[in-house]
C-alpha cells in the first residue's frame, strides 16, 4: 500500500524506539486476508462547528491530502447550562448534519476519503473527577447531555454509534488542561456503555487503558492542522462507513500507529 505519510513499515523493531506500529486487541481467526486494507483513521477531529481551528472543507482537505480513509467529525456537544459557547446543540445539528453530509460528497469524490458524523460528549465540571468525554461516532440524530453523562451515553448507544472514552486521565496525571477523570474513575460501571478507549490522544498516552487490556484506539483530537501529525487507528475493516463504526463497536483487532511524524510540532497538550 501506498502511505508516504507512515513512518515505517508495519514491521517491528526490537526496541521501543524501532517500533513503527502496535498491534492490539484480540486477534481473529481468518484476519490475514484483510490485513493490507488497513484504513487509516482519525476518529476525533473538532472543525469550526465547535473549537477547531478549521472548517469542515480545510479538514477535509488537510486529510484527503494526507492519504487517510476516514475522518470522524466529532465536535463538541455541552450540557445547556456549560459556560462552553462552542459546541453544537439542538438547534444547530441539522445544520451541523447537512454540512457534513456535503462534505462527505465532496471527501468521497475527491479524495476517496470517508467522513462519519459523530458528536464528543462533553460533560465539563469544576471538579475533573465528575468530567468525562466521549467519541460517539456514527450519529443519525442529535444526543443531548442535559439529563447528565450517562443517558447520553446510552443514547448514543441506542443509536448504533461507536462510543470511544477520549482522553481518560486518572488522578495520577498531572496535566490539569482538561482533566476528565470520571471514566477511570467509574470504569467499571461505565465499561459496558463505552466500545473503546483513547489509548493516545495525540501524543498523549492512557496506561491504564493498556494495563487493564481495554480495547484501544488512538486518535489526534485534532483542532488545528499541525495534529495531522499524531497516533492514528488502522482499521482492517471495508472501506464503509457502517463497516467502520460496526468494527469499532466490536471486539475486532485495530492498529495504533504514529502518522505524519515529519509533520509535528510542539504541540500544546489539548483535549
Ligand atoms: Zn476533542
Ligand atoms: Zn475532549
Amino acid at each position: 500500500m501506498d502511505r508516504g505519510s507512515l513512518s515505517g513499515s508495519p514491521v517491528t523493531g526490537s526496541t521501543p524506539d524501532c517500533l513503527s506500529l502496535v498491534a492490539l486487541g484480540p486477534a481473529r481467526s481468518g484476519n490475514t486476508a484483510t490485513m493490507n486494507a488497513l484504513l487509516v483513521c482519525e476518529l476525533h477531529a473538532h472543525s469550526t462547528w465547535s473549537d477547531g481551528f478549521l472548517t469542515l472543507a480545510e479538514l477535509v482537505d488537510l486529510h484527503g491530502n494526507a492519504d487517510v480513509d476516514v475522518l470522524c467529525i466529532t465536535d463538541h456537544a455541552v450540557r445547556l447550562d456549560d459556560p462552553s459557547p462552542n459546541a453544537v446543540d439542538a438547534w444547530t445539528w441539522p445544520a451541523y448534519a447537512a454540512a457534513i453530509r456535503a462534505e462527505a460528497a465532496r471527501a468521497l469524490s475527491e479524495y476517496g476519503l470517508i467522513l462519519i458524523q459523530g458528536l464528543e460528549l462533553s460533560d465539563n465540571h469544576e471538579d475533573p473527577d465528575l468530567s468525562a468525554h466521549a467519541l460517539a461516532i456514527g450519529l443519525e440524530r442529535y444526543v443531548s447531555m442535559d439529563a447528565g453523562f450517562v443517558p447520553a451515553l446510552e443514547e448514543a448507544n441506542n443509536q448504533s454509534a461507536a462510543v470511544v472514552a477520549a482522553h481518560p486521565y486518572t488522578s495520577s496525571d498531572v496535566n490539569a488542561h482538561r482533566a476528565t477523570r470520571r471514566i477511570w474513575r467509574e470504569r467499571d460501571a461505565l465499561r459496558g456503555l463505552l466500545h473503546r478507549y483513547e489509548l493516545f490522544n495525540r501524543r498523549e498516552v492512557f496506561t491504564w487503558v493498556a494495563a487493564e487490556g481495554l480495547p484501544p484506539v488512538a486518535a489526534g483530537d485534532v483542532h488545528r492542522a499541525e495534529h495531522l501529525a499524531s497516533w492514528k487507528t488502522l482499521l482492517p475493516c471495508d472501506r464503509d462507513p457502517a463497516a467502520v463504526v460496526a468494527h469499532l463497536r466490536s471486539s475486532g483487532r485495530v492498529l495504533l500507529t504514529p502518522f505524519a511524524p515529519e509533520q509535528a510540532a510542539n504541540l500544546p497538550i489539548a483535549a
